[in-house]
């Protein structure tokens, strides 16, 4: 500034002594003018250029000027620089912000003080089966049509959730939606959508689980609480005594065997995966089995009937690691089935087999009534059966073939049913090789 100063007043002596060289009289007033005149013009043309500098807005190509000017648009150059840095910082994080809520399972709708839509993330779009940028500022109950959201929308307090369908990524699968609205700013609200398809499916599962459970255990006990009513009431004699007694009893152990496939139900979802390293002794598994199989046989046998011909082959040299228990449960259900449901003189056949890929397969065939094929992709569900007097008159729980298909899962294996009507079944097992230890690598 100083210099700035000295330099005009040096100029300004300057022309007035060439001034007044010229002409005495006044030439000193008009170079000192001129030179004040020359250094406006000049500063206004400078400022002109840092004008358009600025407005152009380009901080990379500053114009090019020394002393004050050059100062000034050095510290402006650096005031953009700065602001610039921070506009670019604010975006990104503004951008980043947008990610996060665009990645978010849940859909997010901002809604304006008047109900319009002004940001959705494309997970709300989808939900709501709208168009992420088209539908922008169109009021949201234009778009969501959904009485249930209707109401919920216009009510003052939007306390809780309301469910409502919506959409999925194809148009015909409907998912059921938890629409939340929250206020936020000056009137305006937060949409939040959370697909709960899964849950209200599992809610469903779990209250028709409860009633099967309810139902299958009310059964035994009216039939129960009948007999001790008439053995209460009833002057009998003890043979009759006895007739019920027995009947109780098979009422009871029916509450029992119930009780005991839920528990190892339950036993299978909470436990932890079976080992792979601990090899299980097929011989020792398939040998109660069998002697399980064949008391069950006979215990079913009346009197003149051809008894069942039940063959059983153990595999030789041949382990298989996993959890003995379960192993023994998902065999003996199906030899178990086999025999329950197969007539008197069937024939009933076991086998294992390692297959080309290392895999081993354990299959049981049997000659009885055959499944038809509309119920075999239904088999494994719960309490499903396809001939309920039958399966309850051989003391089936209905849980045997759920357990079996649990267990498989838990080994990694798969459960392959085959069969048709009238002309038996076969229940196959396929274990994973990486459960199977030759004995010679056993050893
Ligand atoms: P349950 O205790 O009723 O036998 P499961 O889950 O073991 O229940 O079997 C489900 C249904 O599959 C049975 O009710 C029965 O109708 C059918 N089923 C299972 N195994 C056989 C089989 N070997 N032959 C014919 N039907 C079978």
């Amino acid at each position: 500034m100083f210099s700035r100063s000295a330099s005009l007043f040096f100029w300004m002596g300057v022309a007035a002594i060439a001034g007044y060289w010229l002409q005495p009289n006044y030439g000193h007033l008009l170079g000192a003018f001129f030179v004040c005149l020359f250094t406006v013009i000049k500063d206004l043309w400078k400022g002109q250029k840092i004008t358009q500098w600025l407005r152009h807005n380009s901080v990379k190509e500053p114009p090019q000027m020394d002393g004050i000017w050059g100062d000034l648009i050095d510290r402006m150059r650096r005031i953009l620089n700065e602001q610039r840095k921070q506009t670019k910082n604010e975006e990104q994080k503004l951008q980043d912000f947008l990610l996060a809520i665009q990645a978010s399972p849940n859909g997010v709708v901002l809604i304006d003080p008047e109900g319009r839509i002004e940001w959705c993330n494309q997970t709300a779009a989808l939900h709501l089966g709208m168009d992420a940028k088209r539908d922008l500022m169109q009021h949201v109950v234009h778009l969501v049509r959904d009485p249930v959201f209707k109401k919920y929308f216009s009510s003052e307090s939007h306390d809780g959730e309301v469910i409502i369908d919506g959409r999925s990524g194809s148009l015909q699968k409907t998912v059921k939606l938890s629409v939340q609205l929250h206020n936020y700013g000056e009137n305006r609200q937060l949409l939040l959508t959370r697909d709960v398809t899964s849950i209200a499916q599992a809610e469903v599962m779990r209250r028709d689980f409860v009633a099967n459970v309810s139902h299958e255990i009310r059964t035994p006990l009216t039939v129960m609480s009948g007999f001790i009513e008439t053995l209460q009431s009833l002057n009998l004699n003890k043979d009759e005594q006895e007739k019920y007694l027995d009947l109780m009893s098979v009422q009871a152990s029916r509450m029992q065997d119930l009780v005991n496939d839920l528990l190892i139900l339950s036993q299978l979802e909470g436990s932890t995966l079976p080992s792979v390293s601990e090899p299980v002794s097929l011989q020792g598994l398939m040998s109660s089995i069998e002697s399980e199989a064949r008391g069950l046989s006979s215990s079913q046998l009346f009197e003149n009937e051809a008894p069942q011909t039940i063959q059983f082959e153990t595999p030789q040299g041949v382990q298989l690691s996993g959890a003995n228990k379960e192993l023994h449960s998902a065999v003996s259900n199906l030899v178990n089935n086999a025999v329950r449901y197969t007539p008197s003189g069937g024939l009933i056949t076991s086998s294992w087999a390692l297959l080309p890929d290392q895999r081993i397969q354990f299959s049981v065939t049997d000659t009885g009534p055959g499944i038809a094929s509309e119920h075999l992709p239904r088999l494994t569900e719960r309490f499903y059966r396809v001939d309920r007097s039958r399966s309850r008159e051989s003391g089936g729980t209905g849980l045997g073939l759920a357990i079996v298909k649990h267990v498989m899962q838990r080994h990694g294996g798969e459960l392959k049913i085959e069969s048709e009507l009238g002309k038996g079944s076969k229940f196959t097992l396929i274990f994973p090789a990486s459960r199977v230890f030759l004995e010679t690598e056993a050893a």
